[in-house]
């Protein structure tokens, strides 16, 4: 009987291997009294074993045979900064001091204390920052006695299967290319191994829960990093049918590369922009790849959370920059922090409703330095560069917020001499209320790019978090679909809309695109060759005719239905391209 489990989704691909089990415990620590003329030399013990670590991943660093990316540098050089860090190496002395305990034990006192204070973080981005931490205590726990680090033979074929894994130890592992898959019991999108392993093109899929205890050394595993799914223990007939949809897989792969060429251009020549939303900046060269033909969104939460403090003003100039890399595109859309809320950076303030509370641009207009010195940034790059910068507001849900924000944007400007057309300014219409807005909206600002991902959880009073609300929390829900209509009816003509939600990379949500008439989806890069190809089979009458059906449904069933139907129809391969939906 064959065994399969399904995770999230990391990075894309798919491969099989025979696995290889690493990382599969903690280092147990023992607690032991110290005596108090013996605190001085278990501070030291413990400053040598920090400073072994830090040496361990600057050897690393310097290794030129490692050839790493910005990103890969940036990711060592944050462990790094953990590790000079007063946050943790301070408290940890300062407890080996006060309560006179060992290293280890006050070091796993420390990281207790932190898990239980980050337990009321519910931002995903900070969990996984505590997750750096644990990667790092372990590496000082091991050198405080004195293990050497294991090295394994990686050979050809390898899928690595963990309980966790640290982003140091990815880069280690994958680096000599025969490990061809990941998958782990914990780990989310936007943790620091899930970067490098899209960074490196291998299929990899975590949250897998107890992946690691369930698989066996050396078993032969499927890893389908399109839909999160891992398979094992598969009898012939299963074998063949996997075989199949490998060989599909990698002819799929091919005919992306020529589907990333194309434009987005309907049947009737109607041209839709395909762009790419991106997490870090180093993301660009990926886009381009895979045919984006700019950055429609930039989220730069990354950015401002990966590190203890926010970057400066020239740090995210460097950032910013980076954007514009080797020339690859002559407009970005950078979307202004969209912070606070559920994705809390200071948990000194607690929320009651975190998703309506202080989040995006309301915590820019309460946080003004904040963000001034990202406009700052903004402006110094289209200064510097001669290119192109469209700003983008989050979570706008009335007009005084963008008055508030026009007039800060346009101070902040005047210290730069700008070329006019090279900047614009855009909301993301990702409330109701702005929904209802939208014509005044739009009259204020250069465009509008529609966040259906949040339009949807505020329409639905559905947390987009909440797994079991997976029914509702549907881009095919009738009051989802009217709100999309709405805002094409309200806008005036000529309005530039934007997607820049997940539903813009849903192949049967095309229809409603383009009989709305938006100008521009973004969406993740590897979803672009496909929905490139899907635009070429279809034509404006037909998704006209098909929407307007739609605003008659009453259920997200029959409006799915009746999309897919106009697209299976219209589209030559949709049952095999479907296959790749991420
Ligand atoms: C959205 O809400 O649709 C969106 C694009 O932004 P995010 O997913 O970052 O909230
Ligand atoms: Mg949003």
């Amino acid at each position: 009987m064959s065994i399969e489990k399904n995770g999230i989704a990391i990075s894309p691909g798919f491969s099989v291997g025979n696995a290889l089990l690493i990382n599969q415990a903690k280092t147990v620590v023992e607690k032991r009294k110290i005596k108090t003329n013996e605190i001085v030399m278990e501070v030291n013990r413990f400053q040598a074993a920090v400073e072994e670590s830090k040496n361990e991943i600057s050897k690393m660093k310097q290794n030129k045979n490692n050839e790493y990316k910005i990103e890969h540098i940036e990711i060592l050089d944050f462990n790094i900064l953990i590790l000079e860090d007063e946050i943790l190496a301070g408290e940890v002395v300062d407890t080996i001091t006060k309560k006179q305990i060992n290293a280890e034990w006050a070091l796993n006192k420390v990281l207790t204390n932190k898990s239980k204070e980050f337990a009321f973080v519910k931002d995903l981005y900070m969990q996984e920052r505590l997750a750096d931490f644990y990667y790092i205590a372990e590496r000082i726990t091991k050198n405080l006695r004195g293990l050497n680090e294991n090295l394994f033979e990686i050979k050809s074929n390898t899928i690595l299967v963990a309980h966790d894994l640290s982003p140091i130890d990815a880069l280690k592992y994958c680096r000599n290319g025969n490990v061809n898959g990941i998958v782990t019991d914990l780990g989310g999108t936007t943790s620091h191994t899930a970067i490098i392993a899209r960074s490196l093109g291998i299929p990899t899929i975590m949250s897998l829960l107890n992946i690691s205890t369930s698989i066996e050394p050396g078993q032969r595993i499927y890893v389908d990093g399109y839909k999160g799914r891992v398979k094992w223990k598969v009898n012939k007939s299963e074998k063949d049918e996997l075989n199949t949809l490998q060989t599909k897989y990698t002819s799929f792969q091919k005919n992306l590369f020529e589907f990333s060429k194309l434009s987005g251009e309907t049947k009737d020549k109607k041209i839709i922009s395909i762009k790419a939303n991106i997490e870090i900046s180093s993301e660009v060269k990926m886009a381009q790849k895979y045919g984006a033909e700019g950055i429609g969104m930039y989220r730069t939460e990354f950015l401002f959370t990966s590190k203890e403090q926010f970057p400066s003003l020239d740090e995210q100039y460097e950032d910013y920059k980076e954007l514009f890399k080797e020339n690859l595109f002559n407009e970005v859309t950078i979307r202004t922090l969209d912070i606070g809320g559920d994705k809390i950076q200071d948990y000194s303030h607690l929320e009651n409703n975190p998703a309506l509370g202080l989040r995006g641009i309301r915590y820019s207009l309460v946080n003004i330095d904040i963000f001034k010195t990202q406009l700052n940034a903004i402006f110094k790059v289209i200064e510097s560069e001669k290119k192109k910068i469209r700003i983008l507001l989050p979570m706008i849900s009335n007009i005084d917020e963008i008055d508030k924000s026009l007039f800060i944007i346009d101070e902040v400007r005047k210290n730069y001499s700008i070329d006019s057309n090279l900047l614009s300014v855009g909301v993301v219409i990702e409330t109701p209320s702005a929904v209802l807005l939208v014509e005044e909206i739009s009259k204020k600002v250069n465009f509008i790019s529609v966040g259906t991902n949040d339009l949807i959880q505020y329409t639905l009073a559905a947390d987009r978090t909440n797994e079991t609300l997976e029914n509702i929390i549907s881009h095919y829900q009738p009051s989802v679909v009217r709100m999309l209509n709405l805002i094409s009816d309200k806008v005036p003509a000529n309005t530039y809309i934007s997607i820049c939600g997940e539903m813009a990379n849903d192949i049967n949500c095309l229809p409603l695109f383009i009989a709305m008439g938006v100008r521009e989806l973004s969406m993740n890069y590897y979803s672009i060759p496909r929905i490139k190809s899907a635009i070429h089979d279809l034509s404006f009458n037909d998704c006209v005719d098909t929407v307007k059906h739609c605003l008659n449904l009453t259920s997200h069933e029959e409006i799915k239905n009746e999309l897919s139907q106009l697209i299976r129809n219209k589209m030559k391969g949709y049952d095999s391209i479907m296959d790749y939906q991420v």
